[in-house]
This record gives C-alpha cells, structure tokens and sequence, in this order.
C-alpha cells in the first residue's frame, strides 16, 4: 500500500485477507497472520492440520446460531475503502494511523509502553463519516470489519443481547485482525438508569467485560472503535475506558469542495470554479452526510426537466448546472444545530486527542 501518512512502504500482513472464505470460523482453515504474528491457539490448530469439521476452541461454548446471526448481520462486507474516499479530516486521519493502522500493521514497532490501548472513541455530530473512517481502517489493515449498533444488541435481539455480545467478541478474536466499530456506544457505557431493563444492564455488564479483557490481551489483534454523537453522556469510568478519543469534525470548505467533486466525478456537470466556490460559500455547517444528500438532490434536476421519462435516451440528459444546486439549498438544510456542534467542540476541548 503506497500511504501518504508513512515514509516507508507498508506491507499489508494480511494481503487478501478479504477474500478469505466466508465461515472460517472452523480450526485448520488457512490463517492470514505471518506465522510470527499467529496467536498461540491458531498455531496449534494449524499444526493438528486438518480439523475442518471441528469447532475452533474459542467458540466452543458459543451457541452456533449467534455465530450464524454474526456472520449474517454483524460482519460487514470486506469493500475496499480508501483514504481518498474520505473528503478532508487530514488531522484525524492523521491521528488514527498512529493510533490504530500501523499498529496493527507493524506490531513490533508498538510494543511495551508503545502498545496502544485496544479501543478508540470517534465522536462528533453525525453524518461526519465516522462509519467511514471505520470502514477505510478496516480495509487498509486487512481486517475483518464487525459493524454494530448499541441499540440493536437492546432491541433486535431481545433477550439474547448478552450471549451476542460474548460471541461477538469470541468470533472476533477468531477472525482477527479484527475491527470491531460499535455505534452509539454510549448507551452502552452510561451507568444505568433507573427504569432499565434487567436485560439491558446485563448486556451493559457483559460489555464492559469483553471490553476490558481485549484491553488486558496483548497478543489479540483485536481494534475496538466506538462511535457516539453524545459524548457529553460519557462519564469518568467510560472515558477511562476510551483514553484516546478523536474529534470528527464537520467538513471544511476544502473537505466540503472534495465531496462535491468527488460525487460529480462520474455525471456530466456544467459547473465552473466559480461556482463550485459559491456551493461551498453557501454550505457552511453541512455534515458530509447533508452534502452527498445535497448533491443527489441537485443531480435529479436533469431527471426533472424531462418531459416524458419513459421514453428519454440517456444523451437527452442536459449536465447538471447551478441553478440545481441553488433549487437543491432550498431543499435540503444542514442537520447539525450549533448548539449541538458546540457541545462537540467542548468537549474535545477537554477530552478529544491532541491531533
Ligand atoms: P457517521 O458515522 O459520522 O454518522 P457516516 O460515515 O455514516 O457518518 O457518513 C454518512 C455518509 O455521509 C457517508 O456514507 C458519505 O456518503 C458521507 N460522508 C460523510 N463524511 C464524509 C467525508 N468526510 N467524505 C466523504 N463522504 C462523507
């Protein structure tokens, strides 16, 4: 990988890690890891050889079904994100790959009071590309890439909540280099209130379990990323938790600018500097979300000027111009209020990562 944030070239460990078959989760399939770098129950399982029918030894108290469920509708698909895909926040990415890429690419180099902790908290309004930043990291280390939302583990699977969060981490540890990206985490870390449901606090509990003891492994390659757009609710103990915590903030007017051209790129446009300028002039407090939502609105202003759909040839579609994007600011307005974008930036004032 050629990487704009490393003097050197970085060999991906884990080459096609995403290609990898799609159970896996079985001893003897074909680990990734240099030999070097496997952890000790992989290297035993390799030397058995063999085993495809037997059960890794991690899972083997994991009810089958929530390995399935995993599979099905935690592991997201291994798509190639790259850094050109996320528009601006050069100072975050910057911060996560001393804090999480080359860690987990170069391992020897972070070693001993080196090593850093096993999770990073992403906070700031929503829309921001958090999901994204995840997603790319995931991709660019050749790990596995887990997506879940707090509120699904409360809600989907009532009930089994608890068992889920111990075969998440179970299976992660089976897939590893894993990353594990958890939406609104801080309803998963608040202390618990008081009409809270037994069920509830003891997937909080769980939780912070498996949390604590992929921090205590040193030999998991296990990344934890937390996405919250209410860090305000973080208390003491969940920032201890969290000790490096990363602002992503809205879009610049050059970060905005990249979105927009980046989204144009594939249509015909009639766009000129000028204009392009006044689009960002006029889209000051749009999260990234808000501008790929404007951009689509703009885009449909050709659609709209046919005048019989069914039967327009694809050359009859006239280039998307400003006056769209004019229509398209009445249309759509930014989601974030200030109020809630200062609650941001005081608290990564006090609590975010020095970039
Ligand atoms: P978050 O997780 O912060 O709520 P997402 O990462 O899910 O936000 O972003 C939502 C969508 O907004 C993305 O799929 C993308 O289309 C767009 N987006 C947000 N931020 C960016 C960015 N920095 N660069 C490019 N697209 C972005």
């Amino acid at each position: 990988i050629s990487d704009p944030y490393f003097s050197g070239t970085i060999s991906n460990t884990n080459g096609n890690r995403l290609q990898r078959p799609r159970v896996g989760l079985r001893r003897g399939i074909p680990s990734l890891h240099s030999k070097k770098e496997a952890t000790r129950s992989e290297e035993r399982a390799r030397s058995e050889g063999e085993g495809e029918s037997e059960v890794d030894e991690r899972l083997k108290n994991i009810d089958p079904r929530m390995i399935e469920m995993i599979e099905n509708e935690i592991l997201a698909p291994g798509q190639t994100v790259t850094w050109d895909d996320i528009a601006g926040l050069g100072t975050a990415k910057r911060a996560v790959h001393l804090a999480v890429i080359y860690p987990l690419l170069r391992p020897e180099l972070f070693q001993g009071i080196r090593a850093p902790p096993k999770g990073l908290l992403l906070f700031g309004p929503p829309g921001t590309g958090k999901t994204l930043i995840a997603r790319c990291i995931a991709s660019q280390a050749g790990a596995t890439f887990f997506n879940i939302s707090a509120s699904s583990l409360t809600s989907k699977w009532i009930g089994e909540g608890e068992k889920m969060v111990r075969a998440l981490f179970a299976v992660a540890r089976v897939r590893q280099p894993t990353v594990i990206f958890i939406d609104e985490i801080d309803s998963l870390l608040t202390q618990r209130t008081d009409g809270e449901q037994e069920a509830t606090r003891r997937i909080k509990t769980e939780f912070l379990v498996q949390l604590d003891g992929c921090g205590t492994s040193t030999e998991d390659r296990i990344i934890l990323l937390g996405a919250t757009n209410r860090p305000q609710e973080l208390d003491e103990a969940a920032r201890r938790r969290f000790p490096k915590r990363l602002y992503v903030p809205l879009p610049d007017r050059s970060g905005r600018h990249a979105i927009v051209s980046n989204l144009l790129r594939r249509l015909a446009h009639a766009l000129d500097d000028q204009q392009f300028e006044t689009i960002c002039d006029r889209t000051q407090g749009f999260s990234g979300a808000d501008m790929d939502t404007l951009c689509r609105e703009a885009a449909f202003g050709p659609i709209r000027a046919i005048s019989d759909i069914r039967s327009a040839n694809v050359e009859d579609v006239r280039p998307i111009c400003f006056a769209d994007f004019e229509y398209a600011l009445t249309q759509v307005r930014p989601s974030v209020s200030p109020k809630d974008l200062e609650i941001h930036i005081e608290f990564n004032k006090l609590y975010g990562m020095a970039a």
